[in-house]
């Protein structure tokens, strides 16, 4: 088993949000003041819980959500408390998700209290997308937020798209990535809609026009073209970047670094060990332990999720029977090999959890 670099991720949950988008299966619940304030003392109690039992420096923290920047002001004593129980690297990455419609006043507390990345969810550039997605927030929103950003000074900022939306086709994913390329983001996520049971959609699911898995992958792949193309490597199957502006954070669960994750529904791995606090606020405010959730790094996994990068893995990390698949994927244009190392190729991305099984049987 084999752990990389020193510095540890730090990952913090924020599980409110104001209105439920009709795709997200992301543990949230509506925001209620009391709950969050007691949520909040409840997170820094944690924070200082655990900087207390580990000492290796955090180079990346994310904090996510739900809607992180329904903490407002809170932002900056929430990173104070992460600075005061952690050794934070120099230069560490400090990224926070933010909806189009936060207040711009909360992109001066993240630059006041040191957040250096922000992750903004765009989803869409039509009106029309955004609202049958139940986003609450508009274009000129995404417009607002990203130019308020800015003005604060926020040099690295992520914008999320996303792809297969109901009624969409080639031309409604290309606008959207096009209307995203226009605000000049440092990084872009684009993710293929994926109806999750426990949503809105799902319960709406046999009226949704939606597209099928061909016209689903003509979206990604002339996506993925077309941002190619404007300068944005494809690092990840679902991230692209310009130069250096991968994520730090997120680099590290493909890379299978360790993790801590806090807050309910976060995840970690440490010390070959992976846990998880449980999707329930009151147990976390209550101090609820968190779950043992078996070992993790094997090699097998790093497989896995290293295949999931544009920089794949080591060609000699497979087995001979392995290898000769490998090359078999590689005839029909779902695998590359060269220098040594195995990638998906876009195509293979498209069926990434089909080839990657077959290649590690
Ligand atoms: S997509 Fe984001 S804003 Fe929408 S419900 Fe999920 S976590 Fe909240």
């Amino acid at each position: 088993m084999k752990y990389l670099p020193d510095g540890l991720g730090l990952y913090i949950h924020i599980p409110f949000c104001r209105k439920k988008c009709k795709y997200c299966d992301f543990y949230s619940a509506c925001f209620c003041d009391s709950v969050y304030k007691e949520y909040f003392a409840a997170l820094v109690r944690e924070i200082k819980s655990w900087g207390g039992k580990i000492t290796r420096p955090v180079d990346t923290v994310y904090i996510g959500g739900g809607t992180p920047s329904v903490t407002g002001g809170d932002i900056v004593p929430l990173i104070r408390a992460v600075r005061e129980s952690f050794l934070l690297s120099p230069g560490a990455e400090i990224t926070v998700e933010c909806n189009p419609t936060s207040d711009p006043s909360f992109f001066e507390a993240a630059k006041k209290a040191g957040v250096n990345r922000l992750s903004i969810g765009v989803q869409a550039g039509d009106d029309g997308r955004l609202k049958a997605l139940g986003r609450t927030h508009t274009v000129s929103d995404a417009v607002f937020a990203v130019n308020a950003a800015r003005k604060e000074g926020f040099d690295n900022i992520s914008l999320d798209i996303m792809l297969a939306l109901p009624e969409s086709t080639v031309d409604t994913a290309l606008f959207d990535a096009e209307f995203i390329c226009s605000l000049s983001p440092e990084h872009i996520s684009a993710y293929i809609l994926k109806i999750e049971p426990n949503t809105a959609f799902f319960a709406e699911r046999e009226r949704l026009a939606l597209p099928d898995d061909e016209q689903t992958a003509r979206q990604y792949l002339a996506v993925c073209g077309f941002l190619r193309d404007r300068g944005y490597s494809h690092y990840e199957i679902s991230n692209f970047a310009r130069e250096n502006r991968e994520s730090r954070h997120n680099l590290k669960y493909w890379r299978c670094e360790e993790y801590l994750g806090l807050g309910p529904s976060a995840h970690s791995f440490i010390s070959g060990r992976r846990f998880y606090y449980p999707r329930d606020i009151k147990a976390f405010i209550a101090g609820c332990e968190p779950v043992f959730d078996g070992t993790g790094g094997e090699k097998e996994e790093q497989i896995m999720l290293g295949l999931r990068l544009n920089s794949g893995v080591p060609l000699d990390s497979f087995g001979a029977d392995a290898v000769k698949r490998a090359r078999e994927f590689r005839k029909a244009g779902l695998v590359n090999i060269s220098n040594g190392r195995v990638s998906l190729t876009e195509e293979g991305m498209l069926v990434s959890n089909s080839v990657i099984t077959e290649l590690l049987l």
